[in-house]
């Protein structure tokens, strides 16, 4: 008979993407311990560069990681549109100046960034979390891995993207929310690619195809082809509409912790990439949490705290992080899902302002 290995940990957090990082070390500079358990071999830093926006900066400034992201990449001055469609192309120019700092960051450097400053020991990588079960005994988490061993939490976070395991545990039903395709990658020009600072994308039909640069020499090149619900029966099936449209809503809408678990990232806010909000977001929701917990804790979380009382406490923070970001988060996702899917009908509105008004609000 095989007997399963138990380990004790304190904050655990399962995923080690931007979001799962940028958390333990949220939770780092304000003292507190965490682990980050990370189901690939090694830390992904696939998918090309990603768009930081000015919430995103003024999250990683928090988090002292920003100067160093910064001083490698270029501040988009604007969004240079080519519409290609019909007889002469269009062109369209948003002025950057409004919307704030924006910039590409290549994503290997904010992860390596992220993951440089945690303390040795706090990733662990080829740790697959299977299932999550509250304890009967203590009212613990406890989280089955993929080698049989079962950790007992006494707090978990799940940033474990949109496919999220702790996000089923919570009944969140978390989905992938991106229906569309494309390739990305960098190009590296050693005598500069004379490319101004704007995001430049051409689109035509459902497809875009763009270019932004990272630095002087390295731009980065992306082709997307958005699906939309023309392209299927979708468009005929309003449950599927329904299902789609109300899922980041409704995610947020519904409570997202339950017993010292909580969501981050992508498994609280699935979006659609096109406004390039899911990274900064979660970003901010690290900064938000750990804040929340140094708040409850007043900074002595290492103290000597009875099991009970620091169950308590934990769900308090966790309570407060929640509210805090319930309405940032409906905002963000509202624009980012209308963005993607570029479905301004009434119906639409309709079916999400219904959504928003029913669910009940955690607390
Ligand atoms: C094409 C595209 C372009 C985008 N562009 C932008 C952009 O320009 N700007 C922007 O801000 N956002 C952008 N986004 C969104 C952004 O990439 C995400 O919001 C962000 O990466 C979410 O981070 P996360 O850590 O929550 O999730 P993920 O990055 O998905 O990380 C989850 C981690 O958890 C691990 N994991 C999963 N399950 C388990 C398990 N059971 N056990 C252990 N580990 C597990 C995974 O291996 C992964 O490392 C884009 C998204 C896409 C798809």
């Amino acid at each position: 008979m095989v007997h399963a290995i138990f380990e004790d940990l304190d904050i655990v957090i399962v995923g080690g993407g931007i979001c799962g990082l940028a958390t333990a070390l949220a939770l780092h500079r304000k003292g507190m311990k965490s682990v980050v358990l990370e189901k690939s071999e090694t830390l992904r830093a696939s998918g090309g560069a990603i768009a930081i926006q000015p919430n995103g900066w003024r999250a990683l400034d928090e988090l002292g990681v920003a100067s160093k992201l910064r001083s490698n990449g270029i501040r988009l001055e604007r969004i240079h549109e080519i519409y290609l469609n019909g007889g002469k192309p269009k062109e369209k120019f948003v002025d950057y100046s409004n919307i704030g700092e924006t910039r590409w960051v290549k994503r290997s450097d904010l992860i390596e960034s992220l993951a440089q400053d945690l303390p040795l020991g706090t990733i662990r990588v080829g740790c697959q979390i299977f299932s999550v079960k509250i304890d009967a005994n203590t009212s613990f988490p406890t989280l089955q891995l993929n080698d049989g061993t079962i950790i007992r939490a006494k707090m978990l976070i799940g940033c474990d993207g949109a496919n999220s395991v702790v996000a089923d545990f919570l009944e969140l039903n978390p989905k992938k929310l991106h229906p569309s395709s494309g390739v990305r990658g960098f190009t590296y020009f050693p005598n500069g690619h004379g490319f101004a600072p704007e995001l430049l994308r051409t689109i035509r039909d459902k497809t875009t195809a763009g270019v932004a640069p990272v630095n002087d020499n390295l731009l980065f090149w992306f082709v997307n082809h958005q699906y939309n619900y023309q392209d299927s029966k979708m468009v005929e099936d309003s449950k599927m509409i329904k299902q789609m449209v109300s899922c980041p809503m409704g995610h947020i809408a519904r409570p997202v912790s339950e017993r010292n678990v909580t969501v981050a990232g992508d498994s609280m806010h699935a979006m659609t990439p096109f406004v390039g909000q899911g990274g900064s977001a979660s970003i901010e929701d690290a900064v938000v949490l750990a804040r929340c917990m140094a708040r409850k804790f007043q900074a002595n979380y290492n103290n000597d705290h009875k099991d009970f009382k620091r169950k308590k406490m934990i769900e308090e923070a966790i309570d407060e992080y929640v509210n805090e970001r319930r309405m940032r988060l409906v905002k963000l996702a509202l624009q980012s899902y209308l963005l993607g899917t570029n479905m301004l009908m009434f119906g639409i509105i309709v079916v999400i302002c219904e959504d928003l008004l029913l669910q009940e609000p955690a607390s």
